[in-house]
């Protein structure tokens, strides 16, 4: 089942995430529905908070990123990304380290939007994945870009928070109308101040 996805301004966007228990009610099913709401929207990351549950759970398929132009050098960045699908919860990063690069990131939450954001390079995690086993893993490149994103998710952080202020006052009349549902956007959202609902 395809999941409205938050919109920018949702107070549930802005939540400190709580950590849920193994027999969480309906877990596995909610897992598949935000992957399918993920691939709906053509993301390739969603957490919980983004379809209005404030629990420390996130989805991530990079495959997008591993394919490649014919003829092009490989991206180091996208080593592993073809297999890189997996279910983070209780996710706690351990560590951050490596040099800060910068990406353009784009949110589903906030759609139309693409901005620079900087971050370390590599990143450790501890979490439980879908069966519920613990793991301490370590990722780079692309992989770790959609994990930090991700995470900064259930910790109550947009990438809009990461950049320069005089960037985001650029930014405040779109990110106010996303708020209003005044954007062209082709899948399901719920906007915190539209009118008429
Ligand atoms: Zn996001």
């Amino acid at each position: 089942m395809i999941l409205p996805i938050v919109a920018y301004g949702d107070p549930v966007l802005k939540r400190m995430a709580d950590e849920i228990d193994e027999d969480y009610d309906g877990l596995k099913e909610l897992i598949d529905n935000m992957f399918e709401t993920m691939y709906n929207a053509q993301g390739v990351g969603l957490a919980a908070p983004q379809i209005g549950k404030s629990i420390r759970l996130f989805i991530v398929d990079g495959s997008p990123f591993a394919e490649q132009e014919e003829g092009q050098e490989p991206d180091p960045k996208a080593v592993g990304m073809e297999d890189f699908k997996q279910v983070f919860i209780n996710p706690i990063i351990e560590e951050e380290e490596g040099e800060s690069w910068g990406f353009h990131e784009g949110c589903l939450s906030i759609p139309k939007i693409r901005e620079e954001v900087q971050r370390k390079s590599k990143v450790r995690i501890t979490y439980y994945d879908r069966d519920w086993n613990f793991k301490d893993e370590t990722y780079e490149g692309y992989a770790a870009r959609i994990i930090q994103h991700e995470y900064d998710h259930v910790e109550g952080i947009l990438f809009t928070d990461k950049i320069s202020p005089l960037k985001r006052k650029l930014l405040n009349k779109k990110l106010s109308n996303i708020t209003k549902g005044i954007v062209d956007v082709d899948y399901k959202m719920k906007f915190p101040n539209k009118k008429g609902r």
